[in-house]
């Protein structure tokens, strides 16, 4: 939606702001195409690494106040939102309650997920699937468009 780049960082603040969670490194920003319903604008993607004391279902719930802090808007699925907070890893840990899957069901199959993954955790291993990132995007079947972008803005030293 509108200045997405704005968004997104203005959601790592909020997350570097969470008592219990601190923000290691960032990805770079990507313009990434729409997958499931293309018309609509094109998204900003990013990954963070942190550092957390919350187990993964407080994790959720505090990314899940972020998203609602900053307006999320409810409309069709892949359509716009204001932002989307999601639990990619969890060191090795696997999670499956109903309403948390790490790792994140999709994201060996999202370019749109592994491209900034891989900019700063290309080593990291997929506890399920026993593969590295840079392994999972060349195994990677997924031709959407992503592309890096430039104004990403200083970081947030919150
Ligand atoms: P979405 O808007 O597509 O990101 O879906 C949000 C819903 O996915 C939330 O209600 C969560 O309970 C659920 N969910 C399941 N696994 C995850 C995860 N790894 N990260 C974030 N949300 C998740």
């Amino acid at each position: 939606m509108d200045d997405p780049a704005a968004r997104c960082r203005e959601a790592l603040c909020y997350l570097s702001q969470v008592s219990g969670i601190k923000v290691l490194r960032q990805s770079s920003f990507y313009r990434t195409e729409p997958v499931g319903f293309e018309k609509q604008a094109w998204f900003i993607n990013a990954v963070a690494e942190i550092r957390t004391v919350l187990p993964p279902q407080e994790l959720l719930k505090a990314m899940q106040e972020i998203e609602d802090t900053m307006g999320r808007l409810t409309g069709p699925r892949w359509g716009p939102r204001v932002i989307d907070l999601d639990i990619l890893l969890y060191g090795q840990e696997v999670v499956e309650d109903d309403d948390l899957v790490i790792p994140h069901p999709e994201l060996h199959k999202r370019r749109f997920i592994l491209e900034p993954l891989c900019e700063i955790s290309s080593y990291t291993i997929h506890p399920v699937f026993g593969v590295s990132v840079r392994g999972l995007m060349e195994r990677l079947d997924d031709d959407s468009r992503v592309y890096l972008y430039r104004a990403n803005g200083e970081p947030c030293l919150a």
